[in-house]
C-alpha cells in the first residue's frame, strides 16, 4: 500500500496558545550531573555522543548537549543520598500536587537534576526542557510506522484509531501485517462501519482479544452514526464512543488532533515512573504516573511529545535494559541516578492464574473438511469460530455427552499431547480427541463442515488453530 493510502496526512494546525519555546541553555542541560557516589561506575561509561538541538533551540538558535554520562570528579560532595533524597522530594512535590488536582502548571520546575548534581547548583530541569529535549531526540530517532503521517503532519483519526485498539495487548510487529489489511479492505470510517460483524471477526483472527473487534466496529458505527463519518476532535466526544477508553481517547486527541491530551501506555507509565523514580508499585502508582505524564506534556506539539516518549520506551528505556546513556531524559532521570533503573516501575507480585482444562473434538472428514461451530454471542470468543469442545473447567472434564456426533466403529481418540493457552484471567489445557469420518457424514445442528482451504474465511482464533495444528489438520 502506497503511503498516501496508509497515512492521507493533515496538515498541522497552528496551536492557539503555544508553550513558550524552552529556553535550554546548554549549562541547564548539560548533563553529567551525576556523582559518582550515585551511579554505579558500570553503568556510566564515558561515551562521545554528538551534539543534539533541544526543541527550544529549533526557536532560539540555541544548542544543548545530549548529556555525557561521564561523572564530574572532584565534586567535593558529602551526602549524596540526603541530596537524591531532597532532589527526589521536589519532584514529587510537584507530582503530588498534580496526583492531588492541586494546580501544576506546565512548564514548572520538576527537574530534580540540580540537587542531584550536589552544591554545584545546576538550575533544576524544567518540565519545558524535559519535553524539548524528547521532542528532539524524536525529531532524529522516530520510529517508522504504517499508521504513522510524515513530514510533521498530523495522523488520520481513523488511522489512529484503528493502530491503538490492535496495539492493545500486541506487538507492533504482530499489528503492521493486519492494519495494512484492514486498512486496504475498510480505507475509511465508514466502510468499516458497513462491513458484516463476521468479516471483521475473521479478518481480525489471530490477533487475539476479539472483544477488541466488536468494540472497533460498533465505535466505527457510532462514528457514522453520531458524527457523520468523522471523529470528533475532542477528548471526551472521543470517550464517549462505544470501545474507546481514556488511553485511546488521549491519544487519539493527541496524536491526530494535537490537543493537550496525555495518553499513558506501557512504554510511558516506564519512562515515566523512572524518570521520577515512583516508588509506589503499579497498578496503585498509576494515578500518579498519569498525573505525571500530563505535566509534563507541552502546549506544543503534545501528539509528537506521546509518541516520543511511546518510542522512547520501546528502544531505550525498554523494560530489562535501559540505555541511558542515549537517552536524552538521561540528566534528570532519579531511576538512573539511582543506579537502578530497571527496577522500575515496580510492581505488585502477580499470583498465578487459574488453570482450566477441556476436551477439543476434532472430527476430520475423508474429503478433508473439519467439523467447526461458532460460539455464543457473549462470553469468552464470543462468536468466533471453534472445535467443537467440552466446557473448560477446573479439571479435565468427561467427554459424557458434548462429543459433537458419534465416531462409529474407529470411534474417538486422544491425541498424545495438550494444547496450551493462556487467556487473561485464565490458562487453558486442551486434550484433543480426534474422528476420522466418511466424507458423507453430515453436520449436526449447530456445526458445519469447512474445508482447509476455506479456513480464511472463519473467524479463528489462536487456540483453535493451535488445536486443528496439533490434530495435524492441513492450512491450520
Ligand atoms: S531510565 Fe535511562 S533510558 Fe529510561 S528515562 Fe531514565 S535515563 Fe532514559
Amino acid at each position: 500500500m502506497d503511503d498516501a493510502t496508509l497515512s492521507a496526512p493533515r496538515p498541522r494546525k497552528k496551536t492557539a496558545a503555544p508553550a513558550a519555546p524552552a529556553k535550554v541553555i546548554p549549562a541547564k542541560v548539560k548533563p553529567a550531573q551525576v556523582t559518582p557516589a550515585q551511579v554505579k561506575p558500570a553503568q556510566v561509561k564515558p561515551v562521545k555522543v554528538k551534539p543534539v538541538k533541544v526543541a527550544g533551540a529549533n526557536t532560539t538558535g540555541a544548542k544543548a548537549t545530549r548529556a555525557k554520562s561521564a561523572p564530574p570528579q572532584g565534586a567535593g560532595v558529602k551526602s549524596a543520598p540526603a541530596r537524591g533524597r531532597r532532589a527526589k522530594n521536589a519532584l514529587l512535590e510537584v507530582a503530588g500536587a498534580a496526583a492531588t488536582g492541586a494546580e501544576v502548571t506546565r512548564g514548572d520546575v520538576v527537574g530534580g537534576a540540580a540537587g542531584i548534581a550536589g552544591e554545584s547548583a545546576a538550575p533544576a530541569v524544567p518540565s519545558g526542557a524535559i519535553a524539548a529535549a524528547l521532542l528532539a531526540w524524536y525529531d532524529r530517532h522516530r520510529r517508522r510506522l504504517p499508521w504513522r503521517a510524515e513530514g510533521g503532519r498530523l495522523g488520520d483519526p481513523y488511522h489512529v484509531f484503528l493502530s491503538e485498539i490492535m496495539l492493545q495487548q500486541t506487538t507492533v510487529k504482530a499489528v503492521g501485517p493486519y492494519f495494512t489489511a484492514f486498512l486496504a479492505r475498510w480505507p475509511r470510517v465508514a466502510d468499516l462501519a458497513a462491513a458484516p460483524l463476521e468479516e471483521v471477526l475473521s479478518a481480525w483472527a489471530g490477533l487475539g482479544y476479539y472483544a477488541r473487534a466488536r468494540n472497533l466496529h460498533a465505535c466505527a458505527k457510532a462514528v457514522v452514526a453520531r458524527h457523520g463519518g468523522e471523529f470528533p476532535a475532542d477528548e471526551a466526544a472521543l470517550l464517549d464512543l462505544p470501545g474507546i477508553g481514556p488511553y485511546t481517547a488521549a491519544a487519539i486527541a493527541a496524536i491526530a488532533f494535537d490537543l493537550p491530551a496525555s495518553p499513558v501506555d506501557g512504554n510511558i507509565e516506564r519512562v515515566v515512573s523512572r524518570l521520577y523514580a515512583v516508588d509506589a508499585p503499579l497498578p496503585k502508582s498509576k494515578p500518579r504516573i498519569k498525573a505525571l505524564a500530563a505535566a509534563l506534556t507541552p502546549h506544543a506539539r503534545p501528539g509528537d511529545f506521546a509518541q516520543g516518549m511511546m518510542d522512547l520506551g520501546a528502544t531505550l528505556c525498554t523494560p530489562r535494559s535501559p540505555a541511558c546513556v542515549l537517552c536524552p531524559l538521561c540528566a534528570p532521570c532519579l531511576g538512573r541516578a539511582a543506579g537502578d533503573a530497571a527496577r522500575y516501575p515496580v510492581k505488585t507480585a502477580k499470583g498465578e492464574k487459574p488453570a482450566r482444562a477441556g476436551i477439543a473434538f476434532l472430527a476430520v472428514r475423508a474429503d478433508g473438511a473439519v467439523l467447526l461451530r461458532t460460539r455464543p454471542e457473549k462470553g469468552l470468543l464470543a462468536q468466533m469460530t471453534e472445535v467443537p469442545s467440552t466446557p473448560w473447567s477446573a479439571g479435565v472434564p468427561a467427554p459424557g455427552d458434548h462429543a459433537p456426533l458419534s465416531a462409529g466403529a474407529k470411534g474417538w481418540r486422544a491425541l498424545p499431547g495438550r494444547v496450551s493457552h493462556v487467556f487473561t484471567h485464565f490458562a487453558l489445557e486442551l486434550e484433543v480427541w480426534r474422528a476420522d469420518l466418511p466424507a458423507a457424514t453430515p453436520a449436526p445442528a449447530g456445526h458445519r463442515w469447512v474445508l482447509p482451504r476455506d479456513f480464511a474465511g472463519e473467524a479463528l482464533p489462536s487456540v483453535m488453530r493451535k488445536v486443528l495444528a496439533h490434530g495435524r489438520v492441513p492450512g491450520a
